[in-house]
């Protein structure tokens, strides 16, 4: 750590490591999630929806398996070729619905074009809407009184809650307004008292903008979008982002100029990551509690 940076950790009280270690924080959170799981009456299910074969969702999905295996969650795969029409995907969805044996229905997204995701979407049960991307979930999450928030907005608020930075009243830029992340991550940074302004692409002046931030998070899809000079010094910056650059994944941050100025910084791979996974294991024992299991 350099010299700048050992004294912004000082000035801002900061306990977490200045480069946030995703995988330590959401190893931690699995082993909790053993812990509890090891003490229900039967193990939770999660069903798995995919339709057809996107390379990186096949990666997503192997890793949310993975963590599901670690910690005791039963998974259901359902894969649908990429030829399934919106109405097969549905009548899995309602099958599932009414299935007693799933807690958690997970749809992969994205879905093929010709699929309408948003009324995917609106068919899960909101009781096992473990992504919280139905608009029930979705309204309780912005009101305020949701229980399913989505998992990566969920996991860069449990970020900063971990950073001990303070959160009331700070200016949190969020830079990208999908319904998966930028949108659900301004209410719940809002509900938290961060004054929130949200950019996109008709964004006037991005860069002014993003240097007033004291939480600057990232969601946009497009390597260095963010650069050292829209950064304020001490800022918090949370890069959402995932882009492959040949072999190497990035994110939406030039990881290498920005580290110097933030008060802490998400890498990637290893940060937000992780813990939309760590969430997502969460977010199954919620459903399995809202199914009545003990
Ligand atoms: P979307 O493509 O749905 O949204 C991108 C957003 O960025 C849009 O709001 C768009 O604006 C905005 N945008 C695009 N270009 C610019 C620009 N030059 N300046 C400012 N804003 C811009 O992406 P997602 O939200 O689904 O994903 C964003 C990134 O996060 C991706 O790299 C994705 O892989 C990653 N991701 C990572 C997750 C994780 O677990 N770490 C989970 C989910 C996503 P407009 O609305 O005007 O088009």
């Amino acid at each position: 750590m350099g010299k700048m940076d050992a004294k912004i950790k000082r000035q801002k009280g900061v306990l977490m490591p200045h480069v946030v270690n995703g995988n330590s924080l959401a190893d931690s959170i699995l082993e909790k999630a053993k812990g509890q799981i090891a003490s229900f009456s039967r193990p939770p299910c999660l069903a798995i929806v995919m339709v057809g074969n996107n390379p990186a969702s096949q990666v997503y999905v192997r890793r949310k398996e993975e963590a599901c295996k670690k910690v005791g969650i039963k998974t259901k795969n359902i894969h649908l070729p990429s030829s399934a029409t919106e109405g097969e995907v549905m009548e899995q969805i309602l099958a599932l619905n009414s299935d007693s044996s799933v807690d958690a229905i997970l749809v992969q997204l994205p879905l093929p074009p010709h699929i309408d995701e948003e009324r995917v979407l609106c068919q899960i049960s909101p009781k096992k809407d473990v992504d919280g991307f139905h608009p029930e979930n979705f309204g309780r999450a912005a009101l305020g009184t949701g229980q399913l928030l989505p998992c990566t907005p969920k996991g860069v608020l449990h970020i900063l809650k971990e950073s001990k930075i303070g959160l009331a009243g700070k200016h949190a830029v969020i830079v990208g307004r999908s319904r998966i992340v930028g949108k659900p991550l301004a209410f719940l940074l809002l509900n938290e008292d961060c004054t929130v302004t949200i950019c996109h692409s008709k964004t006037k002046n991005l860069k002014e903008v993003a240097r007033q931030a004291d939480i600057l998070c990232v969601a946009v899809g497009k390597p260095r979008t963010i650069t050292a000079e829209m950064v304020k010094e001490g800022a918090a910056v949370i890069d959402i982002g995932i882009n492959r650059e040949g072999e190497k994944l990035v994110g939406d941050v030039d990881f290498e100029g920005v580290k110097g100025k933030a008060s802490i910084i998400t890498p990637v791979p290893g940060g937000v990551g992780p813990m939309t996974v760590a969430m997502l294991i969460e977010n199954t024992l919620l459903c399995y509690k809202l199914q009545g299991g003990k």
